[in-house]
């Protein structure tokens, strides 16, 4: 036993998650602590991504942070620069902004002598006991490997890069790619384009969703009284866990229930039976990440859209051309083909305990004990790192959960039990075995392509019950983890 300690913190990025830990580092009262973004501004995700049409699909009021309600949201899914905003706003409120070290990206971050060293890119050095990993998951764009793609003689971009200072109204404009972004951009730019193509490898599952706005008259009474909102919060998580307990259980009834829904939108709301047979996936819905949009079906079906599901050969100056020889001609082509998923806190170089880096840890894959800790890296935690629960949910209740969790390994540090705290090697072993093993009966590995899939085809995400997340959260098995000095 050792007396009590004060630590010093490096938060690294400055999005939903890295505010959350800035914010809790204060209400600890550790103020030691500096939050490292590469970006010139706060949002993470939120900050990159601009796209019209950009809107969480998960409901606003669960998509914020439990100690900063927020009555203002205009809709029930709310727009994405307001989301950007509110960030904004809460790090503000809370004494985040002088912490936070804009523009400058940890590149190295490495462990001796009991404590971290980091290095930007700027050249920068900190030493800190601890490294909170708040680094993103859909972070880094995946571009497609299209032949000819740079030929292209109009304005090319990946979706989370959208270039303002292209003009769409009245042009056509091509999208590649039919993810939860894809049908977010074909919802928001139909109406205003001359043209609007989109390129349609997989057909997705949709499931209906209306966004209504919330009345003047509401958001004084959300106001007057946040009980209100704690119970659309309630109602909403609950909602969220019948849908965690189906998709973890392909066979289960509720799981039937979303799929009848998703059906039921597609026959009842595609007019022409050859579109509709177009836009039918040949899987189960759920198996990709489910996508909740109230537009999408009626944007794809208007006059000037086209859907082309013939496999794209390559790209030319004038636009498009598919394998059976037709040249979609475009001004604009616009890459929603999603991002690299498994980089996590790399590129960041991480080297823990005896030299050992995370890029050989992770030369498989990447595993860390409840998404949180790698073994041989101590007092280095992540928040939403690998197979966490992603998907249809809320990840701020997902990282307040986890910070929680970080919080009470902190407490360890700061009492003094011991210097250095991480997994335990077999206990990510167990917990490894453990999670593949019911990954599989997930209805995400009932036979599609998706982002959720590991190099073996199996879900990289947390495969239980969100419940069971909750559970493990509440507080640490101490004997999952090497307590050591
Ligand atoms: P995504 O779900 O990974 O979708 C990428 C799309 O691009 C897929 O349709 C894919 O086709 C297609 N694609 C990729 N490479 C291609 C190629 N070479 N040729 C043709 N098509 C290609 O990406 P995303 O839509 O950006 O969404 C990623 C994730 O971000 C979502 O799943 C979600 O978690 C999150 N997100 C959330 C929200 C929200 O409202 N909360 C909104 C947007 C995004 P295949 O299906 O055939 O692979």
């Amino acid at each position: 036993m050792t007396a009590r300690r004060d630590l010093r913190f490096a938060v690294v990025g400055a999005g939903m998650a890295g505010i959350l830990s800035a914010v809790t580092l204060r209400q600890a009262g550790m103020e030691d602590f500096t939050v490292y973004e590469k970006a010139d501004g706060l949002g993470g995700t939120w900050h990159a991504n601009t796209y019209p049409g950009l809107t969480c699909d998960v409901p606003s009021h669960l998509y914020c942070y439990s100690f900063a309600l927020n009555p203002e949201w205009s809709h029930m899914y709310p727009p994405g620069e307001e989301i950007q905003q509110y960030f904004a706003d809460v790090a503000e409120r809370f004494g985040v902004m002088p912490h936070i070290r804009f523009g400058d990206e940890v590149v190295r971050c490495e462990f001796g002598s009991g404590r971290w060293q980091l290095t930007t890119a700027g050249g920068h050095h900190d030493e800190v006991d601890v490294v909170i990993a708040a680094t993103g998951v859909l972070h880094h764009p995946q571009y497609p490997e299209i032949e000819g793609l740079e030929s292209f003689g109009g304005a090319v971009f990946h979706s989370s890069q959208w270039d303002h200072g292209v003009e769409i109204e009245g042009r056509r404009v091509g999208i590649v790619g039919t993810g939860s972004t894809a049908s977010q951009i074909v919802s928001a730019i139909t109406a205003r384009v001359e043209r609007l193509v989109l390129f349609q490898r997989t057909p997705q599952w949709i499931m209906p969703a209306a966004n209504p706005a919330f009345s003047a008259e509401q958001k004084a009474a959300f106001r007057d009284d946040h009980a209100l909102i704690e119970e659309i919060r309630t109602n909403a998580s609950q909602v969220y866990d019948t849908f965690s307990g189906a998709i973890v259980d392909a066979a289960s009834p509720m799981m039937g229930i979303i799929e009848d829904a998703c059906l039921a939108n597609l026959e009842d709301n595609v007019e022409d039976p050859a579109l509709r047979e177009r836009l039918r996936p040949d899987y189960r819905a759920g198996c990709k990440r489910l996508i909740v949009s109230g537009g999408f079906y009626g944007a794809i079906q208007s006059r000037n859209a086209q859907l082309v599901t013939d496999a794209i050969d390559h790209v030319e100056p004038a636009g498009v051309r598919t394998v059976d020889g037709t040249l979609h001609e475009l001004d604009v082509l616009v890459l929603a083909t999603g991002f690299k998923v498994n980089a996590f806190v790399r590129p960041m170089s991480v080297i823990g305990r005896d030299g050992r880096t995370l890029d050989q840890d992770w030369a498989q894959r990447p595993e860390a004990y409840l998404s949180i800790s790698v073994p041989g890296y101590p007092n280095f935690f992540m928040l939403n790192g690998p197979n966490g629960p992603v998907g249809n949910f809320s990840l701020v209740q997902v990282a307040e959960l986890q910070l929680g969790y970080i919080m009470q390994l902190v407490e360890r540090l700061r009492a003094g039990d011991c210097k250095e705290i991480s997994a335990a090697r077999p206990a990510l072993d167990e917990f490894e075995l453990a999670r593949v093993e019911a990954a599989k009966k997930t209805v995400w590995s009932s036979g599609c392509r998706s982002w959720y899939l590991d190099d073996r085809g199996i879900p990289a995400v947390w495969p239980w019950p969100f419940q069971r997340f909750r559970d493990e959260m509440a507080t640490p098995r101490w004997d999952a983890y090497e307590l050591r000095g």
